[in-house]
């Protein structure tokens, strides 16, 4: 561990680009690069993704740093390379919680007014006729309704948030499900130039053989990790895999299919009947 002297430019603070996540999760670092809020989990992902065939596609690791008594992780800044670039980021799998999440929630169940108005504001339909009458929705229940209103359920991935290269941001694809809607959101995101299609493509096929080959993908649950899609005006186009906050290691000698039906208990994520099903959309869009 060591002291991170911050140096950020300006122009990178302005340029710097945030999707999902809480504001104080990220500092920017030395050229070229990011500091994440750490997490054991991350980290312990990051030191096994050093020599897998996944490697390439994650952002570039430099280990633990310390900065005003908090520790980070510091990573390559995928942007860094772009001039004004278009970012989305694509949630991937068909649930975004740990089974043991979701066992931990029905601990307590209690009625909860938060979450009842998180739910309303979505859907004003979506709490039964019970959960108006008492104002409140159980973790549990909103855990799990809140998949079915994405197409995180239906699809195996959904779309966080993009952020276009004239500053306009959207994170409002909560109810974004069916495969017309996100092509048109893929449509808007690359302005119509199918040559960007085509480039994300390629970078996907990529990946998902990657995926099939790598160790880690194997013997891990990867729940809320995201594609990071990342073009600019000069025609490079990029994906890129980011955030293990919540990707777990099974139990020694423990595989998952990543493709097949989640039950709970088999821990699947659906993670490559999602990137499948990515692949199937994009390769829609340029015949839309
Ligand atoms: P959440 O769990 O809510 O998704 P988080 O705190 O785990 O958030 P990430 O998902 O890792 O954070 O990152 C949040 C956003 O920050 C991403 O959507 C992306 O826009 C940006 N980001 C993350 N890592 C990088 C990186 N290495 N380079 C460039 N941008 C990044
Ligand atoms: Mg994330
Ligand atoms: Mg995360």
């Amino acid at each position: 561990i060591v002291q991170w002297p911050f140096r950020a430019t300006q122009r990178r603070k302005l340029n710097w680009v945030q999707l999902a996540g809480h504001k104080g999760n990220f500092k920017a670092a030395d050229e070229g690069t990011i500091l994440k809020k750490f997490s054991e989990n991350e980290m312990q992902c990051f030191e096994k993704l050093r020599d897998d065939a996944l490697l390439p596609f994650v952002p570039g690791y430099h280990g633990v740093v310390e900065k005003d008594g908090e520790s980070f992780l510091h990573m390559t800044d995928l942007l860094a390379n772009f001039d004004l670039p278009n970012v989305m980021d694509c949630k991937m799998g068909v649930r975004t919680y740990l089974e043991e999440e979701l066992v931990r929630a029905r601990e307590r169940p209690k009625p909860r007014e938060d979450l009842y108005r998180k739910m309303v504001e979505v859907d004003s339909e979506g709490p039964t006729p019970q959960e108006h009458t008492q104002r409140g929705v159980t973790k549990p229940r909103y855990m799990q309704w809140r998949e079915t209103m994405s197409s995180t359920n239906t699809l195996g991935f959904r779309i966080e948030g993009i952020k276009k290269c004239d500053g306009t941001c959207r994170t409002d694809f909560k109810k974004t499900r069916s495969k017309q809607d996100v092509i048109q959101v893929f449509n808007d995101f690359v302005g119509g130039n199918f040559n960007l299609i085509t480039s994300y493509l390629s970078r996907l096929t990529e990946i998902r053989q990657a995926l099939k080959t790598s160790e880690f993908f194997k013997r891990h649950e990867v729940i809320g990790s995201s594609l990071l899609f990342i073009h600019d005006h000069t025609g490079n186009a990029q994906v890129w895999i980011i955030d293990f906050g919540k990707t777990t290691a099974l139990p020694e000698g423990q595989m998952l299919n990543h493709d097949i039906p989640w039950q709970e208990g088999n821990r699947e994520d659906g993670y490559l009947w999602g990137l499948e099903n990515l692949i199937h959309t994009l390769e829609s869009v340029s015949n839309n």
